[in-house]
């Protein structure tokens, strides 16, 4: 069976037998893979500390041509950023970002600049607080790396620029109007929180996780990206709910 060298970090993992689990992970180099751990539910397993959510490691796998399930081999551990007891808006803002990257990246298709996104949210995330700005940066960024964010900036119908004034999306069609355009339809983005969106895509995690954002604005995004992911996963975002309590809080 061919090996295979990935920098990768773990997004969830169940049970497949007493000894094995299944662990599911995001490479830099293979996008999202499956893979079975063995022996790593035993206490002497030189892997278990290694493969727990949001670690950040160094690991070999083998996998099969054509076969869903890979096999991990070694494990090296980078960085655990659920260890050392995290406050609790980290371990829900992280295990969001977790279930997003589960849903959003493909099997065995790299898309490093996802990757990279779920890495520095997190390192932002450790760093500072895993704040609201913080979730809707993850959440507008996985939406443009998976080319699932329309362009804000101009009127899809009359080619005004919008980002000034705020504007309207039509979000199934996946368009843009300007107020003019829109005739009162579609979910309004004011100008604020469409300043807020532009500073997102220009900033770092770490920069934009300290930009204040006004209650009315943060509300705006909220429902945006939050209708764009309801539109194109497939499933609910479970943790995304006592995420939102918390943060509301
Ligand atoms: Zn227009």
């Amino acid at each position: 069976m061919p090996t295979h060298e990935a920098e990768a970090i773990v997004l969830r993992q169940y049970s497949l037998s007493d000894s094995d689990r299944i662990v599911v992970f995001i490479t830099r180099e293979f996008g999202k893979i499956r893979a079975v751990a063995q022996g790593v539910k035993k206490p002497q397993s030189r892997m278990a500390g290694s493969l727990e959510p949001l670690n950040h490691l160094r690991m070999e796998f083998f996998a099969k041509e054509g076969k869903e399930l890979g096999q991990v081999r070694q494990a090296e551990l980078i960085h655990a950023y659920l260890a050392k007891s995290p406050s609790l808006d980290r371990v829900y803002a992280f295990s969001y970002f977790a279930e997003i990257a589960n849903e959003i990246v493909q099997d065995n298709q790299p898309n490093p600049p996802l990757f990279r996104l779920l890495l520095a949210s997190l390192e932002a995330g450790e760093r500072n607080a895993a704040n609201k700005a913080l979730v809707r940066y993850y959440e507008i960024w996985s939406l443009r790396l998976s080319g699932l964010l329309p362009n804000y900036a101009y009127c899809s119908n009359c080619g005004k620029c919008v980002k000034d004034d705020g504007f309207f999306a039509w979000l199934e069609s996946g368009q843009v109007r300007c107020t003019t355009c829109a005739q009162g339809r579609g979910l309004r983005i004011g100008a604020a929180a469409a300043a807020a969106l532009a500073a997102m895509l220009r900033l770092s995690p770490g920069e934009f996780v300290h930009q204040s954002f006004a209650q009315d604005s943060a509300a705006e995004i909220e429902r945006l990206s939050q209708r764009l992911l309801g539109l194109h996963l497939e499933r609910e975002l479970k943790s995304y709910r006592m995420l939102r309590d918390l943060l509301q809080g």
